[in-house]
Protein backbone atom coordinates (compact mmCIF):
# COMPACT_ATOMS: atom_id res chain seq x y z
CA UNK A 1 0.00 0.00 0.00
CA UNK A 2 1.14 3.98 -0.24
CA UNK A 3 -0.14 6.61 2.06
CA UNK A 4 -1.27 9.16 0.46
CA UNK A 5 -1.35 11.15 3.35
CA UNK A 6 1.94 11.81 4.93
CA UNK A 7 0.54 11.09 8.22
CA UNK A 8 1.32 13.27 11.24
CA UNK A 9 4.00 15.24 12.30
CA UNK A 10 5.45 14.28 15.23
CA UNK A 11 6.47 17.47 17.27
CA UNK A 12 7.04 15.48 20.69
CA UNK A 13 10.23 16.91 22.65
CA UNK A 14 9.91 14.77 25.53
CA UNK A 15 11.75 11.33 25.57
CA UNK A 16 10.50 8.06 24.72
CA UNK A 17 9.28 6.46 27.39
CA UNK A 18 10.21 2.47 27.78
CA UNK A 19 7.78 0.07 28.22
CA UNK A 20 8.63 -1.87 31.44
CA UNK A 21 5.37 -3.65 32.32
CA UNK A 22 2.23 -5.15 31.52
CA UNK A 23 -0.16 -2.53 30.03
CA UNK A 24 -3.90 -2.81 29.13
CA UNK A 25 -4.60 0.26 26.64
CA UNK A 26 -7.50 -0.22 24.03
CA UNK A 27 -6.72 2.07 20.78
CA UNK A 28 -8.83 2.78 17.57
CA UNK A 29 -7.72 2.63 14.57
CA UNK A 30 -8.80 5.81 12.51
CA UNK A 31 -10.32 6.27 9.10
CA UNK A 32 -7.71 7.20 6.45
CA UNK A 33 -8.53 7.28 2.76
CA UNK A 34 -6.04 5.92 0.84
CA UNK A 35 -7.01 8.44 -2.20
CA UNK A 36 -6.81 8.00 -5.92
CA UNK A 37 -9.51 8.41 -8.61
CA UNK A 38 -11.21 5.36 -7.01
CA UNK A 39 -11.02 6.56 -3.17
CA UNK A 40 -10.08 3.46 -1.14
CA UNK A 41 -10.62 3.86 2.79
CA UNK A 42 -8.27 1.66 5.10
CA UNK A 43 -8.52 1.93 8.97
CA UNK A 44 -5.21 2.42 10.02
CA UNK A 45 -4.53 0.89 13.93
CA UNK A 46 -0.51 1.66 13.71
CA UNK A 47 0.96 4.08 14.45
CA UNK A 48 -0.39 5.62 17.16
CA UNK A 49 0.37 9.03 18.69
CA UNK A 50 1.43 7.00 21.87
CA UNK A 51 2.56 4.41 20.45
CA UNK A 52 4.36 4.21 16.65
CA UNK A 53 5.74 0.75 17.51
CA UNK A 54 4.51 -2.94 18.82
CA UNK A 55 8.47 -4.49 18.39
CA UNK A 56 9.52 -3.97 15.28
CA UNK A 57 5.89 -3.54 13.92
CA UNK A 58 5.59 -0.14 13.12
CA UNK A 59 1.90 0.14 10.55
CA UNK A 60 -1.15 -2.04 10.28
CA UNK A 61 -3.75 -0.63 7.85
CA UNK A 62 -6.84 -2.91 6.86
CA UNK A 63 -8.57 -2.36 3.65
CA UNK A 64 -11.88 -3.91 3.88
CA UNK A 65 -14.32 -5.52 4.17
CA UNK A 66 -15.17 -3.65 0.96
CA UNK A 67 -15.88 -3.54 -2.58
CA UNK A 68 -13.53 -1.95 -4.24
CA UNK A 69 -10.92 -1.75 -7.49
CA UNK A 70 -7.59 -1.28 -6.05
CA UNK A 71 -5.19 0.86 -8.45
CA UNK A 72 -2.32 1.24 -6.23
CA UNK A 73 0.60 2.43 -8.67
CA UNK A 74 3.84 2.17 -8.38
CA UNK A 75 5.23 3.81 -5.26
CA UNK A 76 8.55 3.28 -3.27
CA UNK A 77 10.20 2.15 -0.18
CA UNK A 78 12.85 2.36 2.55
CA UNK A 79 13.71 0.73 5.63
CA UNK A 80 10.93 -1.90 5.90
CA UNK A 81 8.94 -4.93 4.87
CA UNK A 82 5.71 -5.23 3.70
CA UNK A 83 3.67 -7.68 5.34
CA UNK A 84 0.07 -8.69 3.11
CA UNK A 85 -2.17 -11.03 4.84
CA UNK A 86 -5.30 -10.99 2.57
CA UNK A 87 -8.70 -12.29 3.73
CA UNK A 88 -10.84 -12.23 0.89
CA UNK A 89 -9.95 -10.88 -2.64
CA UNK A 90 -7.39 -11.73 -5.15
CA UNK A 91 -4.17 -8.85 -5.27
CA UNK A 92 -1.60 -8.89 -7.95
CA UNK A 93 1.34 -7.23 -6.48
CA UNK A 94 4.41 -6.40 -9.35
CA UNK A 95 7.56 -4.85 -8.27
CA UNK A 96 10.87 -3.65 -9.42
CA UNK A 97 12.78 -7.13 -8.78
CA UNK A 98 10.25 -8.40 -11.89
CA UNK A 99 7.96 -10.20 -9.10
CA UNK A 100 4.58 -10.58 -10.48
CA UNK A 101 1.79 -12.74 -8.36
CA UNK A 102 -1.11 -13.19 -7.44
CA UNK A 103 -2.07 -13.41 -3.76
CA UNK A 104 -4.99 -14.62 -1.75
CA UNK A 105 -6.66 -16.03 1.32
CA UNK A 106 -3.86 -18.02 3.37
CA UNK A 107 -1.02 -16.62 1.47
CA UNK A 108 2.01 -14.49 2.39
CA UNK A 109 3.79 -11.79 0.71
CA UNK A 110 6.76 -10.80 2.26
CA UNK A 111 8.61 -7.62 0.90
CA UNK A 112 11.51 -6.44 1.72
CA UNK A 113 12.85 -2.99 0.74
CA UNK A 114 16.04 -2.83 2.18
CA UNK A 115 17.72 0.16 0.85
CA UNK A 116 15.19 0.57 -1.85
CA UNK A 117 11.91 -0.97 -3.83
CA UNK A 118 9.14 0.04 -5.56
CA UNK A 119 5.83 -2.07 -6.16
CA UNK A 120 2.48 -1.74 -7.46
CA UNK A 121 -0.63 -3.32 -5.99
CA UNK A 122 -3.98 -3.79 -8.40
CA UNK A 123 -7.41 -6.00 -7.67
CA UNK A 124 -7.44 -8.02 -10.39
CA UNK A 125 -10.27 -7.43 -12.17
CA UNK A 126 -11.81 -4.27 -14.19
CA UNK A 127 -14.59 -4.40 -11.61
CA UNK A 128 -14.84 -3.78 -8.00
CA UNK A 129 -14.58 -7.38 -5.97
CA UNK A 130 -15.06 -7.97 -2.41
CA UNK A 131 -11.50 -7.21 -1.21
CA UNK A 132 -10.38 -7.47 2.56
CA UNK A 133 -6.72 -8.10 4.09
CA UNK A 134 -4.07 -6.57 6.76
CA UNK A 135 -1.14 -4.72 5.80
CA UNK A 136 1.49 -3.97 7.83
CA UNK A 137 5.29 -2.62 8.09
CA UNK A 138 7.93 -4.44 10.05
CA UNK A 139 10.82 -1.79 10.39
CA UNK A 140 14.29 -3.79 9.48
CA UNK A 141 17.35 -3.31 11.98
CA UNK A 142 20.23 -1.18 11.32
CA UNK A 143 21.92 -4.19 9.91
CA UNK A 144 19.61 -4.86 7.40
CA UNK A 145 17.99 -1.66 6.01
CA UNK A 146 20.78 -0.93 3.76
CA UNK A 147 20.85 -4.25 2.32
CA UNK A 148 19.31 -5.09 -1.44
CA UNK A 149 15.74 -5.34 -1.81
CA UNK A 150 14.12 -9.04 -1.83
CA UNK A 151 10.36 -10.28 -1.97
CA UNK A 152 9.16 -13.79 -1.06
CA UNK A 153 5.51 -15.57 -0.86
CA UNK A 154 4.07 -18.08 0.87
CA UNK A 155 1.21 -20.27 0.01
CA UNK A 156 1.54 -22.43 3.07
CA UNK A 157 2.59 -21.13 6.71
CA UNK A 158 2.75 -23.21 10.01
CA UNK A 159 -0.42 -23.89 11.80
CA UNK A 160 -0.57 -24.88 15.59
CA UNK A 161 -3.37 -25.29 18.34
CA UNK A 162 -3.97 -24.00 20.98
CA UNK A 163 -5.47 -25.97 24.05
CA UNK A 164 -8.67 -24.90 25.69
CA UNK A 165 -9.22 -23.82 29.15
CA UNK A 166 -13.04 -24.58 28.68
CA UNK A 167 -14.10 -25.40 25.01
CA UNK A 168 -12.44 -26.29 22.14
CA UNK A 169 -9.05 -25.14 21.09
CA UNK A 170 -7.92 -22.53 19.49
CA UNK A 171 -6.30 -22.58 15.98
CA UNK A 172 -3.33 -20.19 15.11
CA UNK A 173 -1.29 -19.66 11.81
CA UNK A 174 2.25 -18.28 12.43
CA UNK A 175 2.63 -15.64 9.80
CA UNK A 176 5.58 -13.80 10.87
CA UNK A 177 8.25 -14.67 13.21
CA UNK A 178 7.60 -17.42 16.48
CA UNK A 179 4.59 -17.98 18.22
CA UNK A 180 4.26 -21.17 21.13
CA UNK A 181 7.32 -22.62 19.75
CA UNK A 182 6.41 -22.46 15.98
CA UNK A 183 8.42 -20.79 13.45
CA UNK A 184 7.41 -19.23 10.18
CA UNK A 185 9.48 -19.43 7.17
CA UNK A 186 9.01 -16.18 6.32
CA UNK A 187 11.66 -13.54 6.49
CA UNK A 188 12.47 -11.79 9.78
CA UNK A 189 15.81 -9.69 10.56
CA UNK A 190 14.50 -9.04 14.33
CA UNK A 191 12.57 -11.28 16.83
CA UNK A 192 9.09 -10.92 16.85
CA UNK A 193 5.56 -12.80 15.89
CA UNK A 194 2.82 -11.99 13.65
CA UNK A 195 -0.11 -15.08 13.91
CA UNK A 196 -3.62 -15.25 13.38
CA UNK A 197 -5.63 -16.74 15.67
CA UNK A 198 -9.28 -18.29 15.51
CA UNK A 199 -10.78 -18.94 19.07
CA UNK A 200 -14.32 -20.84 18.80
CA UNK A 201 -17.58 -20.07 20.01
CA UNK A 202 -18.12 -20.96 23.71
CA UNK A 203 -13.79 -21.23 24.35
CA UNK A 204 -11.41 -20.21 26.51
CA UNK A 205 -8.07 -20.68 25.44
CA UNK A 206 -4.44 -19.33 27.07
CA UNK A 207 -2.23 -17.39 24.41
CA UNK A 208 1.85 -18.09 25.62
CA UNK A 209 3.78 -15.15 25.38
CA UNK A 210 6.99 -14.30 25.83
CA UNK A 211 7.80 -12.01 28.96
CA UNK A 212 10.78 -10.04 27.49
CA UNK A 213 8.55 -9.48 24.51
CA UNK A 214 5.92 -6.57 24.07
CA UNK A 215 2.54 -7.41 22.25
CA UNK A 216 -0.66 -6.22 21.00
CA UNK A 217 -3.55 -7.71 20.24
CA UNK A 218 -6.19 -6.81 17.09
CA UNK A 219 -9.69 -7.96 16.32
CA UNK A 220 -10.53 -9.27 13.10
CA UNK A 221 -13.82 -10.27 13.70
CA UNK A 222 -16.03 -11.86 16.36
CA UNK A 223 -16.48 -10.78 19.79
CA UNK A 224 -13.20 -10.98 21.41
CA UNK A 225 -13.07 -10.90 25.22
CA UNK A 226 -8.99 -10.57 26.59
CA UNK A 227 -8.46 -10.96 30.39
CA UNK A 228 -5.34 -8.54 30.90
CA UNK A 229 -5.27 -8.76 34.82
CA UNK A 230 -7.16 -10.51 37.90
CA UNK A 231 -9.81 -7.63 37.63
CA UNK A 232 -10.16 -6.87 34.10
CA UNK A 233 -11.72 -7.98 30.98
CA UNK A 234 -11.81 -6.06 27.57
CA UNK A 235 -14.02 -6.70 24.54
CA UNK A 236 -11.46 -5.79 21.69
CA UNK A 237 -13.83 -5.25 18.38
CA UNK A 238 -12.57 -5.44 14.75
CA UNK A 239 -9.55 -3.51 14.14
CA UNK A 240 -9.13 -2.21 17.96
CA UNK A 241 -5.64 -2.52 19.15
CA UNK A 242 -5.36 -3.43 23.01
CA UNK A 243 -1.78 -2.91 23.82
CA UNK A 244 -0.75 -5.33 26.27
CA UNK A 245 3.26 -3.78 27.44
CA UNK A 246 5.93 -6.69 28.39
CA UNK A 247 6.82 -9.54 31.22
CA UNK A 248 3.51 -11.16 30.56
CA UNK A 249 3.76 -15.18 29.83
CA UNK A 250 0.41 -15.65 28.68
CA UNK A 251 -2.70 -13.88 28.82
CA UNK A 252 -6.26 -15.70 28.35
CA UNK A 253 -8.64 -14.94 25.19
CA UNK A 254 -12.26 -16.22 25.23
CA UNK A 255 -15.53 -15.67 22.85
CA UNK A 256 -19.53 -16.28 22.55
CA UNK A 257 -19.71 -16.76 19.61
CA UNK A 258 -16.42 -17.37 17.71
CA UNK A 259 -13.77 -14.27 16.93
CA UNK A 260 -10.26 -14.36 15.00
CA UNK A 261 -7.62 -12.06 16.19
CA UNK A 262 -4.14 -10.63 15.12
CA UNK A 263 -1.23 -11.01 17.62
CA UNK A 264 1.32 -8.48 17.03
CA UNK A 265 4.63 -8.74 19.42
CA UNK A 266 8.65 -8.48 19.64
CA UNK A 267 11.07 -7.87 21.22
CA UNK A 268 11.35 -3.85 21.66
CA UNK A 269 12.75 -2.32 18.99
CA UNK A 270 16.45 -1.29 19.11
CA UNK A 271 16.08 2.35 17.23
CA UNK A 272 13.44 4.94 17.36
CA UNK A 273 12.84 5.56 13.86
CA UNK A 274 11.56 8.44 11.30
CA UNK A 275 8.52 7.49 9.50
CA UNK A 276 7.19 9.32 6.47
CA UNK A 277 5.18 8.67 3.78
CA UNK A 278 6.52 5.24 2.55
CA UNK A 279 9.73 5.42 4.41
CA UNK A 280 11.11 4.20 7.28
CA UNK A 281 14.55 5.72 8.43
CA UNK A 282 16.44 7.12 11.06
CA UNK A 283 16.57 10.95 10.47
CA UNK A 284 15.26 14.10 8.68
CA UNK A 285 17.93 13.51 6.28
CA UNK A 286 17.97 10.01 4.93
CA UNK A 287 14.06 10.79 4.22
CA UNK A 288 14.65 13.91 2.48
CA UNK A 289 17.20 12.37 0.56
CA UNK A 290 14.74 9.05 -0.14
CA UNK A 291 12.28 11.49 -1.58
CA UNK A 292 14.31 13.20 -3.98
CA UNK A 293 15.42 10.08 -5.41
CA UNK A 294 11.85 8.92 -5.86
CA UNK A 295 11.45 12.27 -7.29
CA UNK A 296 14.09 12.36 -9.70
CA UNK A 297 13.43 8.34 -10.95
CA UNK A 298 16.73 6.93 -9.37
CA UNK A 299 18.03 3.49 -10.13
CA UNK A 300 17.57 3.13 -6.19
CA UNK A 301 14.23 2.32 -6.64
CA UNK A 302 14.10 0.34 -9.39
CA UNK A 303 11.12 0.43 -12.27
CA UNK A 304 8.15 -1.78 -11.94
CA UNK A 305 7.39 -3.28 -15.68
CA UNK A 306 4.10 -2.58 -17.64
CA UNK A 307 3.27 0.80 -15.96
CA UNK A 308 4.35 3.06 -18.33
CA UNK A 309 5.31 6.96 -16.68
CA UNK A 310 2.20 6.31 -14.33
CA UNK A 311 3.44 6.56 -10.67
CA UNK A 312 2.55 7.86 -7.19
CA UNK A 313 4.52 10.80 -6.86
CA UNK A 314 6.00 11.88 -3.28
CA UNK A 315 3.62 14.38 -1.39
CA UNK A 316 5.53 17.48 0.12
CA UNK A 317 7.24 17.41 2.79
CA UNK A 318 6.32 19.20 6.14
CA UNK A 319 7.73 22.25 6.68
CA UNK A 320 9.16 21.25 10.07
CA UNK A 321 12.11 18.76 10.54
CA UNK A 322 10.73 15.30 10.72
CA UNK A 323 11.31 13.83 14.25
CA UNK A 324 11.76 10.71 15.29
CA UNK A 325 8.63 8.83 16.88
CA UNK A 326 8.94 8.35 20.89
CA UNK A 327 6.19 6.35 22.62
CA UNK A 328 4.27 7.43 25.72
CA UNK A 329 2.72 4.08 26.71
MN1 LIG B 1 3.41 -0.23 -0.61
Amino acid sequence: MTRLDAGPVEETTESAVECDGPRSVMLEAREVPLGGVRAMDVRRALPQRDLPMVGAWCFLDRFGPQRALMRVEPHPHIGLQTVTWPFEGVVRHRDSLGSDVLISRGALNLMTSGAGISHSEYSVTDEPIPLDALQLWVALPESRRHGAPAFEQHASLPQLTLPAVTGERAEAVVVMGEFAGTTSPASAFTPLVGAEVRVPAGSRVRVPLHPEWEYAIVGVDGDLRVTTDADTTETVGDMQLLYLGIQRDGIDVHSASGATFFLLGGEPFEDEIVMWWNFVGRSHEEIVAAREEWEAHSARFGRVADHGDVRVPAPPLPAVRLRRRGRRL
